[in-house]
């Protein structure tokens, strides 16, 4: 028996340093076309549009040995070697050339957003670098935009504030991720200049299990749009779940309900052809 679990361990831990290692070759060449990198997305539905006009973009790894990788195998160790920017960087890079392709193909894309983590912005180079990417691939600005996710140690905090700021006057849109999921210094993320606010699926599901918390969803998703923000709800599995959204003031929902994350290119299925 402990033989049959310390080699679990084993292949395990091999794993873990195989995929290690490739992160370090992406991390080291830093080609934005690295293929190892690949480009996920899941179409967003706009309620008042009726139609999908926004996604998300979605990182999988392709490793020659072991496959497809998903985020969670590998984003915390990205993070963690300090690796995840240069992965960041390919994925706006392809995210932005194929939003580029779909326009030339006469496609309704109103935008893609892309995940980075709030330390990346803390770089004094960020704006520079993300504004090359986009520049040299001939995708205009207000097709792409940024989702952040709140962190404990939000560093230099008026920095950050400045360079959201100035990426957004080139016409780029901010999204706070999963909120509802740790909320510590909400009132300090709220002076940060959102522009679609993302309630993570847990609310989704508390709102499904008690009168008591979609009060309080559904109330603080009104409060969201009265102050002009635009609330879309993740993780929309069934019709009741988005009937339920639709009553809790969504505006856009996303979720396994319209499509599982597919690749970049299959996007075209769901956007419309532009009149
Ligand atoms: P996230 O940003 O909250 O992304 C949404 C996750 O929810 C995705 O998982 C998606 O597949 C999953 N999801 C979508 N619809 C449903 C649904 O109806 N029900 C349920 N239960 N789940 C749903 P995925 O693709 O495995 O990504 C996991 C996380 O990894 C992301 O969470 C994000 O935090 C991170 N991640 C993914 N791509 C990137 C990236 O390019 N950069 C960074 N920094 N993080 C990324
Ligand atoms: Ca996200
Ligand atoms: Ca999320």
């Amino acid at each position: 028996m402990k033989d049959i679990t310390e080699e679990k361990d084993t292949v395990a831990e091999k794993r873990i340093q195989y995929i290690l290692s490739e992160l370090k070759d992406i991390h080291e060449k830093a080609d934005l076309n690295d293929e190892r990198i690949i480009v996920f997305c899941q179409p967003v539905y706009n309620i008042a549009e009726e139609c999908f006009d926004t996604a998300e973009a979605l990182m999988r790894l392709k490793l020659e040995k072991i496959g497809m990788v998903f985020p969670d195998q590998f984003i915390p160790m990205a993070e963690e070697h300090d690796y995840i920017h240069t992965m960041s960087r390919i994925i706006l890079h392809k995210t932005c050339v194929q939003i580029r392709k779909f326009l030339d193909a006469g496609l309704v894309v109103k935008r893609i957003s892309v995940n980075f983590s709030i330390a990346e912005l803390h770089d004094e180079n960020f704006c520079k670098e993300v504004e090359e990417i986009i520049e040299e691939t001939g995708t205009p600005y207000e097709k792409v935009a940024f989702e952040l996710t709140e962190t404990q140690d939000e560093g230099d905090f008026l920095m950050l504030k400045s360079r959201i700021e100035s990426l957004q006057e080139h016409g780029i849109k901010f999204y706070l991720d999963d909120f509802g999921t740790g909320y510590s210094n909400f009132l300090r993320i709220m002076e940060l200049p959102f522009d679609i606010i993302k309630f993570d699926r847990s609310l989704v599901i508390a709102a499904m299990n008690s009168v008591k918390s979609e009060t309080i969803v559904s109330y603080l998703a009104h409060m969201f749009s009265d102050m002009q923000y635009s609330v879309l709800y993740e993780g929309i599995e069934t019709e009741e779940d988005e009937k339920k959204c639709i009553r809790m003031c969504a505006r856009y929902l996303q979720g396994y309900k319209y499509s599982k994350p597919i690749p970049i290119e299959q996007l075209s299925e769901y956007l419309k052809k532009s009149a």
